[in-house]
């Protein structure tokens, strides 16, 4: 028996970067899993068979577009469809785009908001309610350590994670006295395709190598100077689908490095 033999994950934003690191993670436990998010259907294909045969679960994809409403209680739908229920939703799915409020195009403010804010509640109000007719459901929401500290140029993230603090503590209020808990994992950096563009961004304004760019970043936000990996996500977030989690309700659990003890 692994921990979650039988339990179905629907996990947004997993064909990439720390989302992937997540569906891993919980498919090595037994969990079927529904994947989501953007890339083309033959990488698609592959990471299906591969966590398919790997782990031994049953894997799904649904391609809904996180900034769509519709299409995220039509995945809901298809995943309690095609693998008989939801009992772990991890909203994961991100976005992030630089610039000074002043000169932030209003079509990335709303696409921020709607992909890393508004998709939690969508999908939070689609998977609930069969969560708390079986009383037992966990649900993760990815904010970052920008839930809980702010930085210059990211007005719509930093506004948006602030947000899903808020929206998590609600869930986990509303859900008190359920088998249902809500909370926040809240990464520092970790090397994703979302940060390696920071990082070549940087290198090409600054003139600087790609790794000394890399560098930088560390420097300039994470005390440990590493970065956090996806499987470390995906392992707390196994820890908090256990029985052994289930008294935290409503917690932003930072994994940063250092960065918001400072
Ligand atoms: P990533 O770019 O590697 O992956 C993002 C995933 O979301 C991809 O699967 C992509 O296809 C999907 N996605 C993007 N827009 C979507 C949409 N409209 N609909 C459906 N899927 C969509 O990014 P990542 O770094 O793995 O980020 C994952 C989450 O972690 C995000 O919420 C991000 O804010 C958060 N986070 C990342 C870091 C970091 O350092 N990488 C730090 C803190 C928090």
């Amino acid at each position: 028996m692994r921990a979650l033999d039988g339990k179905v994950a629907v996990v947004t934003g997993s064909t990439s970067g720390i989302g992937l690191g997540i569906a891993r993670a919980l498919a090595a436990q037994g969990c079927a899993i529904l994947l989501n998010g953007f890339g083309e259907a033959p990488m698609i294909a592959r990471l299906r068979d591969r966590l398919a045969d790997e782990h031994g679960v049953r894997v799904a994809y649904d391609g809904a577009d996180m900034a769509r409403p519709e299409q995220i209680a039509a995945m809901i739908e298809h995943a309690t469809g095609e693998l008989g229920r939801v009992d772990i939703l991890v909203n994961n799915a991100g976005i992030q785009h630089v610039a000074p409020v002043h000169e932030f195009p209003v079509e990335r403010w709303d696409a921020v908001i709607a992909v890393n804010l508004s998709a939690a509640f969508h999908a939070i109000r689609a998977a609930l309610p069969q969560m708390l007719e079986r009383n037992w459901g966990r649900i993760v929401n990815i904010a970052s350590a920008h839930g809980l500290v702010a930085s210059v140029h990211k007005s719509a993230y930093v506004a948006a994670k602030h947000g899903l603090l808020g929206l998590t503590k609600v869930v986990a209020l509303e859900t008190a006295t359920t088998g249902v808990t809500c909370n926040a994992i809240c990464p520092g950096w970790v090397l994703t395709p979302l940060v390696q563009k920071q990082i070549d961004d940087r290198a090409a304004r600054e003139g600087l190598p790609v790794a000394e760019a890399k560098r930088a970043l560390l420097a300039e936000k994470q005390p440990s100077q590493e970065f956090v990996t996806p499987e470390q996500i995906g392992a707390l977030t196994v820890f908090l689908c256990s029985e052994a989690a289930a008294q935290i309700r409503g917690a932003a659990l930072p994994v940063d490095g250092g960065w918001t003890a400072q």
